[in-house]
């Protein structure tokens, strides 16, 4: 294979390469963004159940509150009953004590279910307080891995970047000018010649095309179908023997 091609096939292993590395720069907001959601489903666990304790907690200085009111109104009527005048009068006001009484011992079984609850939220509240740490110290390790991923994409791109341009001087103009042109339309700018059809769209090339193909070394052969730059696979590249 003549140096020409061994250039062009080394430059288009180099921006493969490239691409890849590109794709994988790509995706990496993708990824944080992902170890991040992570964390902002601990986060709403932890408001759910701290939300939960602080309802229970309210509800209790609720029922608390409700108690004593029932109490105070039960001391003002015993307070009041030295006034009734008739039978009938003071049963109204038994009646009235007992309700509230009443009121008060089903607002402290309320109070008893509470309580009884109140264990379990703050456990509950504990644990997800706890898992959000945890999910924290997975988060940072995996966003450090991310970045240090990065960046030895960014110096492996930097480096090759750097050899593709050297070898890009090195190269033919014309030729590299043809391989620019296809390598940005097809994704890939030469084809080896593979059964006698251009391996990048498979159309068969014809006899006298591979004869001079194989007779003419330094020609730029492209293909009639693709564009693509043709190659014959007969020897190993090697740009550094050239
Ligand atoms: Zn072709």
């Amino acid at each position: 294979m003549q140096r020409k091609l061994a250039i062009l096939l080394e430059i288009q292993g180099m921006e493969l390469r490239l691409r890849e590395l590109d794709a994988d720069l790509a995706a990496v907001p993708k990824r944080v963004a992902a170890i991040e959601a992570k964390l902002s489903s601990a986060q709403q666990n932890l408001a759910r159940a701290q939300a939960a304790q602080s309802g229970s907690q309210s509800e209790r200085r609720g029922v608390d509150r409700e108690i004593e009111a029932l109490r105070e109104k039960i001391t003002k009527i015993r307070s009041h009953s030295g006034d009734v005048k008739t039978n009938q009068e003071y049963r109204a006001l038994l009646d009235e004590v007992a309700f509230a009484e009443a009121q008060i011992a089903k607002h402290e079984e309320r109070l008893l279910e509470i309580m009884e609850q109140a264990d379990a939220l703050d456990s509950a509240a504990k644990e997800a307080a706890a898992a959000l740490e945890r999910q924290r110290g997975e988060v940072r390790a995996e966003s450090e891995a991310a970045q240090t991923h990065s960046a030895a994409v960014q110096a492996e791109r930097a480096t090759l970047a750097q050899s593709r341009d050297r070898l890009r001087a090195d190269a033919d103009d014309t030729w590299l000018r043809r391989f620019d042109r296809v390598f940005r339309m097809r994704g890939q700018a030469l084809a080896a010649v593979d059964r006698e059809a251009c391996s990048g769209c498979r159309v068969r090339l014809r006899p006298q095309f591979l004869q001079e193909m194989a007779q003419q070394d330094d020609r730029l052969f492209v293909c009639e179908s693709c564009g693509r730059i043709l190659y014959l696979e007969t020897s190993g590249v090697d740009v550094s023997s050239c």
